[in-house]
């Protein structure tokens, strides 16, 4: 490819962040619209549950310990990478070579994973990850900082909101048909557990960017979200 066709196809793309509170339902949308604009999709928050695996899989985290100075020390031993599953029609995480998209989405994982949010080095090496993989643009990337932190240029900023009790019964009825055993008050209490580390920590923390279009998706289907940002993502591009 010539330079100028290389810029050109740079500048017909764009980079979209949606960022929003938990189970809202932001990975689902971001999946379709990446698939729709022919778009790679990232899930970022697959990334921070891989760290939490790690530090759960080398007892650096657990019932009343955290031993955040040896999960610095132990980061570069850490290798995050995304697969396209064609099966599946996304990618899946991978950590040092496993296949981990199963294993970081219990509830174990769900409660570890915002206290490692909170480490800045950890979310350094995430977000200088997460910059490289959407440098030539066309991506779709969702989490809790993409449009204020990883691209606070991005082309089109989502922030996505739903009631608690809305995204803690999808997050339930998520977990249930995967065969786990919990109750609908462990969800609820993990999902404004995790809000609420999310929003109040010192880096990075869950904010709406000032220049996103704020979607409350308690009551649209996901026909009608996809609608809306595929709207929104055509007048950007
Ligand atoms: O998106 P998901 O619910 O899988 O994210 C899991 C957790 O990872 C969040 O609750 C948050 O603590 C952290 N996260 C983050 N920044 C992101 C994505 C996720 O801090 N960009």
């Amino acid at each position: 490819m010539g330079e100028e066709e290389d810029n050109l196809n740079k500048m017909n793309k764009i980079v979209i962040a949606i960022d929003g509170f938990s189970s809202t339902g932001k990975s689902t949308i971001a999946k379709q619209l990446a698939k729709q604009l022919n778009y790679i999709y990232v899930d970022t928050g697959a990334m921070y549950r891989a760290v939490t695996y790690f530090a759960l899989d080398n007892n650096l985290i657990g019932e009343g310990f955290f031993h955040s100075e040896k999960l610095i020390d132990k980061l570069d031993d850490i290798h995050i990478t995304f697969k396209f599953n064609e099966a599946l029609g996304f990618a899946e995480v991978y950590l040092n070579g496993k296949n981990i998209e199963k294993a970081i989405r219990t509830l174990k994982v769900s409660s570890y994973v915002s206290p490692i949010a909170t480490i800045s080095e950890v979310r350094q090496k995430l977000v200088e990850q997460q910059q490289l993989m959407g440098k030539d643009k066309g991506i779709v990337m969702d989490g809790r900082d993409i449009g204020t932190v990883v691209f606070p240029n991005a082309e089109l900023k989502v922030f996505m909101t739903a009631s608690a009790e809305t995204r803690a019964q999808r997050r339930y009825k998520e977990l249930l048909e995967r065969g786990h055993n919990l109750s609908y008050d462990e969800v609820l209490e993990n999902v404004t557990t995790r809000d609420r580390i999310d929003s109040t920590r010192e880096d990075s923390p869950l904010v709406k960017a000032e220049d996103a279009i704020e979607i409350d998706n308690s009551n649209l289907t996901i026909e009608e979200q996809l609608e809306t940002l595929l709207k929104f993502a055509k007048t950007k591009v």
